[in-house]
């Protein structure tokens, strides 16, 4: 099973729906045993679901993502 940092490492894969059934099951798996993790993808997802709004809006999703990666903190996503 993943612990909190492999499971955050595929955390943007996960939401986009990237990730084969294998790693899939092991982040629900996770997911079910770590709340705190849960919280995160929750925020994660919210975040990405924003990012697409603004993208369709401001057609410009590459630089609204990054500037919203930053103001969490996640640079190292960019
Ligand atoms: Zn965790």
């Amino acid at each position: 099973m993943f612990n909190c940092k492999e499971c955050e490492e595929r955390l943007y894969t996960f939401l986009d729906r990237e990730l084969d059934e294998a790693e899939q099951r092991e982040v629900r798996e996770h997911l079910d045993r770590c709340p705190p993790c849960v919280d995160r993808f929750r925020f994660e997802g919210n975040v990405l679901h924003a990012i697409g709004a603004i993208g369709r809006k401001g057609g410009c999703p590459d630089e609204a993502r990054k500037r919203i990666l930053r103001a969490c903190g996640k640079e190292a996503l960019i």
